[in-house]
């Protein structure tokens, strides 16, 4: 198998991993409509809609 950049991808995501709790998502909040943190990230399953994305100290007040 080809190894094209193997090294620099694995050196790419062990970061991203080391920096996980502080990773700003792709995730929007359904109460603010901002953007989400992952350490603040909390997925909602919600019946006929799919997963709903809040931050964990919004979505009390949602
Ligand atoms: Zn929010």
């Amino acid at each position: 198998m080809a190894k094209k950049g193997g090294l620099s991808k694995t050196a790419r995501v062990s970061l991203v991993q080391r920096d996980s709790t502080n990773f700003l998502t792709d995730r929007v909040c359904m109460q603010c409509g901002e953007r989400i943190m992952l350490k603040e990230l909390l997925p909602v399953k919600v019946i006929g809609q799919g997963m709903q994305y809040y931050h964990k100290n919004h979505f009390a007040v949602a």
